[in-house]
């Protein structure tokens, strides 16, 4: 656009949030202080380079709103130069080096940061954490198969606002991801920390097998209570999927959905129910649902509620009772929570077992790639992750 110094300008438009944001700076003092600038949600550069042009050449801008697809002339014709320009490889740079509300222009990596900085910076501590998850050794399971990643942490952030925190949520929020990263206080895991104490506890329930994660859930005198929590969570989502979507499914439904109700002592490489009671969710379980349901904030939804339901009924019938099977054992044997807090102190430690870790080291999370992709196409920084999965499925 070419016009002369001192005009006034009449630019029509068919976005109206473009109209209510240039309004909303328009009553600012341009140019906008650092703080001012640190609250525009999006495109900042953008307009900071349209505030300058404005005030450097003392253009007097007005934008009139038209009606969108109303065969209104030059918004049509606007509207086909927008979509054939959104695909050339022919642009114009803005350049956009000098910012005058900061005398400097933030950028992470070599990219220009066009959000607000509070928001931008939230999405890598988040993506940071994810990927150091991610990456974990235990976690390579997960990093080739389909887990829809996104209901996952809004069922680990449970029922907390995110802005309020209190401590009954933030204790349940520290329990489940004990269950998510298999850190539960089992047998096999005290044994890591007082060897001394555990070296030969056996499972307090069947008092044969050694007790690791996996076998709170599949030991013999446990199994058919995780079946009945099983069959009465599948009815739980065809309860929600009714009350929230008015819609009947037949059990089948979801019982003939491949491996993920597999209760398997074995380590194997599909998804099955010890994920899901870890709070993992299949990303074909959440098609099912959405399938049926049509909206992906009710999916979301009934998902937390499903996996809720599982947490619940998992510690209060299997783990609960376990663990009050053991403290009757450790009383018998005269360990006390005293004892149970001090170091171990002996020679008797628990030999190191070596375990290969590099075979499932990970390459596709490092360096906050989640961010970048953010960045550069827009949409979830977890949308990235969805993508690998997908790719790695093909
Ligand atoms: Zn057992």
């Amino acid at each position: 656009m070419i016009c002369p110094i001192g005009i006034k300008v009449n630019i029509f438009t068919d976005s109206q949030a473009t109209i209510d944001a240039f309004h909303n700076f328009q009553q600012l003092s341009f140019p906008f202080t650092s703080r001012q600038w640190s609250k525009i949600c999006s495109n900042s550069n953008l307009w900071i380079t349209l505030f300058t042009l404005l005030s450097d050449n003392e253009i007097d801008l007005t934008l009139t709103k038209v009606k969108a697809h109303a065969n209104n002339f030059y918004n049509e014709e606007a509207d086909k130069l927008a979509s054939n320009a959104h695909l050339s490889r022919d642009f114009l740079v803005i350049n956009d080096a000098f910012n005058p509300c900061l005398d400097y222009v933030p950028q992470w990596n070599n990219i220009t940061i066009e959000r607000r900085p509070r928001k931008f910076l939230t999405d890598i501590s988040w993506n940071r954490g994810f990927e150091s998850f991610f990456n974990l050794f235990r976690n390579h399971k997960y990093r080739s198969n389909n887990i829809h990643w996104s209901s996952t942490f809004a069922y680990v952030n449970g029922d907390s606002d995110t802005c309020v925190t209190n401590f009954v949520s933030s204790q349940k929020k520290a329990h489940r991801i004990k269950f998510m990263t298999e850190e539960l206080p089992t047998i096999e895991h005290m044994k890591k920390r007082r060897y001394d104490l555990y070296k030969d506890s056996k499972c307090p329930l069947c008092r044969y097998c050694s007790e690791n994660f996996v076998h709170v859930f599949t030991c013999t005198k446990s199994i058919n209570k995780i079946r009945f929590i099983q069959t009465k969570a599948i009815k739980h989502i065809m309860d929600l999927l009714y009350q929230h979507a008015n819609i009947k499914v037949d059990i089948t439904y979801f019982s003939s959905i491949p491996h993920i109700w597999d209760i398997d002592h074995r380590n194997t490489d599909t998804l099955n129910f010890i994920d899901i009671i870890k709070g993992f969710v299949p990303q074909i379980l959440f098609s099912k649902i959405l399938d049926k349901a049509k909206h992906n904030e009710m999916t979301s939804l009934i998902i937390s509620n499903f996996l809720d339901f599982i947490y619940t009924n998992i510690c209060e019938m299997v783990w609960n009772f376990r663990c009050n099977a053991q403290i009757e054992l450790e009383k018998q044997a005269g360990i006390t929570n005293r004892m149970k807090k001090l170091k171990n102190s002996s020679n008797n430690r628990r030999p190191n077992i070596d375990i290969n870790c590099d075979a499932f080291n990970s390459t596709l999370a490092n360096n906050s790639l989640g961010v970048v992709n953010k960045v550069v196409y827009g949409g979830s920084w977890l949308d990235f992750i969805n993508w690998v999965n997908q790719v790695l499925y093909l």
